[in-house]
């Protein structure tokens, strides 16, 4: 590790002690910038690094509520407001018993540099909590997303924070949760994203970060006068992300071959597609966080325990959770033949797993590749300002040009030699650059 990293990193570890993925995220992105820093000394001087590790506020609360025994139930809330350098706060909310301040910071630290690179006017932050959606009804989701936003309501705004969707919070949370903010506010405002298409939602937004990422990796085969006809592709995860991926890689004539969850994973050599990625849906919707079902259902084998990084395929693209790929499974994937790995959930590789990754084949970070989703969200608030809705076309053509404008960028900043990009360099020196020069215009705050 080059000594300023090492100097730098030392302080961040010693300021956040035990926050392990936050010093991942921040060791990822100062490898990037600090010799970037070294060359463009007025960062340097005005300490624009160290100032962005520091979160300009989080917030941690108390979220009580009843389950449907009658028993009372305590969770911890979050929302860390990272940067407002370039617009109000803005990044999803995460419900997973995984949740604490570590990985939260993660994603709002990431939230950052993917904001800025969507182009659009958008701080970074994230939030969540340690709820454990498997298992609980329907009303229960209910009397926990309104007592987590009978705290939040006070710290957000469609001006200052606006949240949206991650893992465990989809369409029907968000509902819960603009239906008391609304209630407490007596205000109808974009205050989150995400939001259903009769009030006040964008089209594209469920479908927006699949999408996104597969426009991202097609970029990325074009630059090798490559596609995805013809290619078989590994997918993790079963959510939203993963749904969206499916329906796009179809279309473009790829066929998606895995998906996996907690509990293991699936292969399904004939493809999946049609009503096989619809049952994608009511996987989600069952609230049982495991993809055995679709073994049983269309009678495809099962791994227990398993992740699919060991199929033969062309292309992998996960799309669960952070360090989902570790330096074995980028060997294995490397020798099954693999040419492409486009990262669509956050950090979903290791150090060193993309590192590998990118020397050996084409890689390319979560931060870049599932920016469609958050840029959708940038197009929702445009809509919702305006009061108008656009239509399917004029969201995809936007989401389109958006992608193929942040793989330009990275490619401009992450140029190795004539057909060799780092997409980590230049995707994290693409996003720091406008978030930087709007904090030196900003002065000392
Ligand atoms: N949670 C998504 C992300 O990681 C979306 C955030 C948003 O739409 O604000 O970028």
């Amino acid at each position: 590790m080059d000594e300023n990293v090492k100097t730098f990193m030392e302080k961040v570890i010693e300021k956040n002690p035990g926050e392990k993925e936050f010093h991942q995220a921040v060791q990822e992105v100062s490898e990037s910038i600090m010799p970037f820093i070294e060359k463009n000394p007025k960062y340097k001087k005005a300490k624009i690094l160290e100032r962005l590790v520091e979160p300009e506020r989080a917030v941690t609360f108390r979220v009580a509520w009843v389950d449907d025994k009658g028993e009372i139930q305590v969770n911890r809330g979050y929302r860390i407001e990272f940067s407002s350098a370039i617009g109000p706060y803005k990044g999803g909310l995460r419900f997973h018993p995984s949740v604490n301040l570590s990985i939260l910071k993660f994603l709002g630290f990431e939230q950052i540099f993917k904001n800025s690179l969507t182009g659009l006017p958008m701080g970074g932050g994230k939030g969540g909590s340690d709820f454990n959606p498997r298992g609980k009804s329907d009303m229960e989701i209910m009397r926990f997303c309104q007592s987590f936003m009978m705290e939040l309501f006070r710290h957000i705004g469609p001006n200052t924070d606006v949240p949206a969707g991650d893992i465990g919070v989809g369409g029907r949370e968000i509902g819960y949760l603009f239906g008391m903010y609304k209630k407490l506010r007596n205000e109808f405002t974009g205050v989150l994203t995400g939001k259903g298409i009769n009030w006040g939602g964008s089209l594209i937004r469920p479908e927006a970060t699949g999408f996104g990422g597969v426009y991202f990796a097609s970029e990325m085969l074009k630059l090798k006068n490559d596609s995805f006809k013809g290619k078989t592709v590994a997918l993790s995860g079963f959510g939203n992300v993963a749904w969206g991926s499916a329906i796009k890689i179809n279309e473009l004539g790829g066929k998606v071959v895995t998906l996996s969850g907690p509990d293991g994973c699936i292969y399904d050599k004939d493809g999946i597609k049609a009503e096989k990625i619809e049952y994608m849906l009511e996987m989600r919707a069952s609230n049982n966080d495991r993809v055995e079902d679709y073994a049983k259902k269309f009678g495809v084998p099962f791994y227990a325990g398993k992740r699919p990084w060991d199929v033969k395929c062309d292309i992998a693209m996960p799309c669960a959770t952070q360090n989902e790929l570790d330096l074995n499974d980028a060997k294995t994937l490397i020798k099954n033949g693999c040419i492409l790995v486009a990262e669509v959930s956050n950090m979903g590789c290791t150090i060193d797993a993309a590192k590998l990754l990118t020397e050996k084949i084409m890689y390319a970070p979560g931060k870049a590749v599932n920016a469609g989703g958050v840029a959708v969200s940038g197009l929702e608030m445009s809509q919702n300002s305006m009061r108008l809705n656009w239509t399917i076309e004029e969201v995809d053509k936007q989401l389109h040009q958006i992608m193929k404008n942040i793989h330009d960028a990275s490619v401009r900043y992450g140029r190795v030699s004539k057909d060799k990009v780092d997409y980590i360099k230049g995707a994290n020196i693409a996003g720091f650059v406008k978030v930087a020069d709007a904090m030196l215009d900003q002065g000392i705050v």
